[in-house]
């Protein structure tokens, strides 16, 4: 951290603030320059500091020179976080991770069948909203332990690692015990609760990114999941509130190359809600794969207009089926490898 003083700033008032940073355990270094005064903090950042010097009267400005998040960072570890998350199913090393499955889990019929039908396109992870945060309290909700339970029968039929949303700290048990992966939704990046929770637990962790999230937010929301003692965390772009309506939100591309250089943790990108649009789900995805995403998130529904949730930016089979022949070329040309395609466009 760096305390900037005022040039004028009486000998007395330099010491005020030396005296001040030594009261808090840290030593000086003061450099004197013709304009400024430069007071620099050797030793451990805390961002309760800042706030505290910058309220003295003598001093100008306080600024931090280390990020505020360590364990996430690329400086604490310079080579990628790779996740296994099932059997041979990794995340974050040089295959792409496809996750594709319903919004919200309706029947075990309904999953089993999406579940084949993402797994011949080419997915090699499975999602399904069992417990869904809808913005009306009237909307469909999901089916809670029920949706759960056909997820892992639609695991148990395709040996598909599976990846569900988890809204309470209540669930954290049972959702764990029918997951592979555990998804913090884009309402909850910041129920630091909840962070705490996921962190004891052994389960990789996919922390969406808020819908007003800063870069800073999110990689601090992951640190709290790493800081208790669980590093397998990945982080999922899904788009951010601008003042556009035209579409849901606005995928924010530069966020993943951006991520990729300040932290090591794999990133997903997740174009259907980055977009809301099922018609942009597929090139919003496929830039995003060559911006550097680690893997895709993408809403499939055997007819998405009759889904109970998030219908307009769901893919039919055959629409993921085609977009999966594209994702295999853009990662030919990114030098990476994607799970194996059974089947081609139209299956299901
Ligand atoms: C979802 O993945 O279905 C979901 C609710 O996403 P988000 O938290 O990004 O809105
Ligand atoms: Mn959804």
């Amino acid at each position: 951290m760096i305390i900037v003083l005022s040039p004028h700033a009486s000998e007395d008032a330099i010491d005020q603030v030396v005296a001040r940073v030594r009261e808090t355990g840290r030593d000086v270094n003061v450099s004197r320059g013709t304009e400024r005064l430069v007071i620099g903090v050797i030793g451990p950042d805390a961002p309760e500091l800042q706030n505290m010097f910058a309220t003295m009267p003598q001093v100008e400005s306080v600024h931090r020179v280390t990020k505020p998040y360590k364990l996430v960072s690329r400086e604490f570890q310079p080579t990628d976080t790779v996740i296994e998350v099932g059997q041979g199913v990794t995340v974050g090393g040089p295959q792409i991770a496809v996750i594709a499955g319903p919004c919200s889990i309706e029947s075990e019929e309904h999953i089993v069948d999406t579940a084949r039908a993402v797994k011949a396109a080419g997915a090699n992870i499975l999602r399904g909203g069992a417990f869904k945060p809808r913005t009306s309290p009237y909307s469909f909700r999901g089916l809670g332990e029920a949706g759960l339970e056909h997820l892992v029968a639609a695991r148990a039929a395709t040996g598909m690692p599976v990846i569900t949303e988890l809204m309470s700290v209540r669930d954290i048990d049972t959702v764990a015990a029918h997951t592979d992966i555990i998804q913090i939704g884009a309402r909850n990046m910041q129920n630091f609760v909840l962070l705490d929770e996921v962190g004891h637990s052994a389960k990789p962790v996919m922390v969406k990114r808020g819908m007003s999230g800063e870069i800073e937010e999110w990689l601090l929301a992951a640190e709290y999941i790493s800081a208790k003692g669980n590093p397998n965390v990945m982080l999922c772009e899904r788009g951010i509130r601008t003042f556009e309506t035209a579409y849901r939100n606005t995928f924010d591309i530069n966020a993943i190359p951006l991520v990729k250089e300040l932290s090591h943790l794999p990133v997903i990108a997740d174009p259907s809600h980055g977009t809301g649009r099922w018609r942009l789900v597929a090139p919003i995805g496929l830039a995003a794969l060559t911006a550097g995403a680690d893997g895709l998130m993408i809403e499939v529904h055997p007819n998405p207009e009759r889904a109970l949730s998030d219908g307009a930016q769901s893919l039919t089979y055959a629409h993921f089926a085609e977009m999966m022949q594209s994702v295999a070329g853009i990662a030919a040309a990114v030098e990476r490898t994607v799970p194996e395609i059974e089947a081609t466009a139209g299956a299901g």
